[in-house]
């Protein structure tokens, strides 16, 4: 079974209060209401097609150019809050696991499933699930800019699934964007989480019914 990891496994709950707390120090007033709705612009004009195909998760440095400035719309609220959101959220070193992503990764693997990660991210993930004791839970790390191709790209998914010496047909990918369903064009079976959901709980456990 493939995962993806951003938003589907780990998250940056933090971005609101990132930008709550800078506004504050460059004496600009915010709301923690209006902090929240300025990322969530920001964010969800991440998703877009028209910056995912901007290459940004083949190098640190394409990733760094292109999120910076994404975020410049965000330095007209506050100004030069577009290179403290880059240092400080987009280091997949600061983001958390859901509460339900360990058990939901050990209760895969209990049922003899190998796991693997396989994530658009110009970063090795290996350290951020080993900074929250999960490294274990995972069979094999597959990273856009090591493949160099990014999802949806069918060459992406093919990589994950040899790493884990699995068939394609015998896959699962597991994300919350329509990249991750690219997988079906390599042959595998994709389930993307529903967009909306309670807190910090994801609602992993979905995937363990798609395995009964
Ligand atoms: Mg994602």
């Amino acid at each position: 079974m493939l995962f993806d990891w951003g938003d589907t496994l780990f998250h940056a709950p933090h971005a609101p209060e990132v930008i709550l707390s800078f506004a504050a120090r460059s004496g600009v007033p915010m709301s923690i209401g209006l902090a929240r709705a300025l990322w969530d612009e920001l964010w969800a004009a991440g998703k877009t097609p028209e910056e995912i195909a901007k290459g940004r998760d083949l190098s640190p440095e394409a990733h760094r150019r292109v999120w910076t400035a994404l975020f410049t719309r965000a330095d007209r609220v506050v100004p030069d809050l577009s290179r403290e959101l880059y240092e400080r959220v987009m280091d997949p070193h600061s983001w958390v696991p859901y509460t339900d992503t360990g058990p939901t990764l050990r209760a895969v693997r209990d049922r003899g499933l190998r796991v693997g990660v396989v994530s658009n991210v110009p970063a090795d993930l290996r350290p951020v699930f080993a900074k929250h004791g999960l490294e274990g839970l995972v069979d094999s790390f597959t990273h856009s800019f090591e493949v160099g191709a990014e999802k949806p790209d069918p060459a992406i998914f093919l990589a994950a699934a040899k790493s884990l010496g699995v068939a394609p047909n015998e896959t699962l990918m597991v994300g919350d964007h329509a990249v991750d369903a690219g997988a079906e064009r390599a042959g595998m079976r994709a389930f993307i989480l529903p967009a909306e959901f309670d807190g910090d709980v994801r609602g992993l456990d979905r995937v363990l019914s798609q395995l009964s």
